[in-house]
């Protein structure tokens, strides 16, 4: 295939998977060895799509200590009793069995960049061509007084990482009396999916509303304002559960009181509830932050976003939550997934010699639950800009619901479903 070809192919893929075959490299001879760390939103797909762009001819080695890809888009339903944890989980399988990647069920604990090799605490040492990090986040326990210690007790939960905690959290408000106050603490931006707090903030709400109507929901948010779809939610809020969410803008957590179930604030009043959903600031995967490629404020790795090569590391890509984002850029299991196609096509075309996509377009879209069925959803599309070097929204593109709807609802579950499988199907 001609390079010019390839080049306006694999731009075009982006956010398809048809015509993979066509497009594919047919370099039998290329034995180049990627690793991938995290098989997750970005590191599975990245994984996945090294090996159908390159043909099967790259090897790729997916690292990962989970038995199953569990997805937090849409895990607020199951906090809030909508849905149960089973329906947002996938096995691997289809990873090892149609794509062949040698899926390595372990945790990396070393990378050494210069020996070019990953080494994971079980003791295997792998070597790579290139390697692909997509760790996900990292929660600053530390930065709140006590919230170890209350995580510890089992008094506290986060469920910012889809698992066994989304379905706790469920848990410990269906155990709560009728009556019970529930407190949901927001982290300053920027975290893992904007909107995420605030959806969550309408699933505990459709639940106390259906389930334990003289019960309410404190969400104290360290920010100023409603980080993402402000409005939308302002007015699901008041339409829809009024009485139930008392909402407090510019309130931070500095530290929690497991044994009396307390927080404490910067300036307000100590705050005493039956549930505490504490949500600390979060940054970069540890693994990312200790191999020292966390070059911005020690806290996200900085990348070249035509091929998302860290700019601390040749031949290491970031690419998902870890990163310092491009101008509204949210961090998104959306982006993670795109971020990671545009990887993996520089990776592939890197690796045989080809250059590489120089104006890559991703897109995002996020829905967001109100109730059990009513949806709104933010969409942008971010084009590569040579000039500034960075991905800048395409002005005119994207946008917000109007209002909640239940077509939307229908929606999220379309885009879910097909995530899921260009991820991990
Ligand atoms: C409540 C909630 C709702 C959300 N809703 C949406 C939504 O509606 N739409 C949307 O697009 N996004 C949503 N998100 C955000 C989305 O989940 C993240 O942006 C996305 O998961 C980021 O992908 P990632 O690959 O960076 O991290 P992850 O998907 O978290 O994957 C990281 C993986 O790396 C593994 N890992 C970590 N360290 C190592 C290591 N050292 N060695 C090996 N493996 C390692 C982890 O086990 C994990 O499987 C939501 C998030 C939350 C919390």
């Amino acid at each position: 295939m001609n390079r010019r070809l390839f080049l306006g192919q694999s731009a075009a893929l982006l956010g398809t998977t048809a015509g993979i075959n066509k497009l594919a490299l047919a370099s039998s001879s290329n034995k180049a060895q990627v690793v991938v760390v995290g098989a997750g939103y970005g590191g599975a797909t990245a994984a996945k799509y090294v090996r159908m762009l390159s043909n099967n001819s790259i090897s790729v080695t997916l690292i990962e200590p989970n038995d199953n890809f569990i997805s937090c888009p849409l895990s607020n339903l199951v906090v809030g009793g909508e849905e149960k944890i089973g329906a947002l989980t996938t096995s691997y399988d289809g990873l090892t069995d149609k794509y062949g990647i040698n899926m390595v069920k372990d945790m990396v604990s070393k990378i050494d960049t210069q020996k070019k090799t990953v080494t994971t605490a079980g003791g295997s040492t792998i070597a790579y061509d290139k390697l692909v990090l997509s760790p996900g986040i990292n929660m600053y326990m530390d930065s709140i007084e006590g919230l170890a210690q209350a995580n510890a007790d089992g008094v506290t939960l986060q469920a910012w990482k889809a698992g066994p905690e989304t379905v706790a959290l469920h848990k410990q408000i269906a155990d709560m009396p009728d009556g019970g106050v529930v407190a949901l603490s927001i982290p300053l931006a920027p975290y893992r999916c904007p909107p995420g707090p605030y959806e969550r903030t309408c699933q505990i709400a459709n639940y106390l509303k259906n389930n334990k109507p003289k019960s309410k929901l404190v969400v104290f948010d360290s920010n100023a304002n409603i980080v993402s779809k402000g409005g939308l939610f302002s007015k699901a809020w008041a339409d829809l559960y009024e009485g139930y969410i008392d909402y407090r803008p510019d309130n931070k957590v500095v530290a929690v009181d497991g044994k009396t179930r307390t927080l404490k604030f910067e300036f307000s009043d100590d705050f005493k509830a039956d549930v505490l959903n504490v949500i600390p600031t979060m940054g970069a995967g540890n693994i990312v932050v200790d191999t020292g490629l966390a070059n911005m404020n020690n806290r996200w790795a900085e990348v070249d976003f035509l091929n998302f090569e860290s700019t601390q590391a040749k031949d290491v890509h970031i690419v998902g939550d870890s990163i310092q984002v491009a101008p509204r850029m949210p961090k998104s299991g959306h982006m993670a997934n795109q971020q990671a196609k545009v990887a993996a096509a520089a990776i592939v075309s890197e690796l045989n010699d080809f250059p590489i996509n120089p104006q890559p377009v991703v897109t995002n879209t996020c829905y967001s639950f109100v109730n059990d069925r009513d949806v709104v959803h933010v969409a942008s599309v971010h084009q590569y800009d040579p000039t500034e070097k960075t991905f800048l929204p395409v002005k005119g593109a994207g946008g917000l619901s109007a209002e909640p709807n239940r077509i939307e609802g229908i929606y999220a579950w379309g885009w879910a479903k097909n995530i899921w499988n260009d991820t991990v199907g």
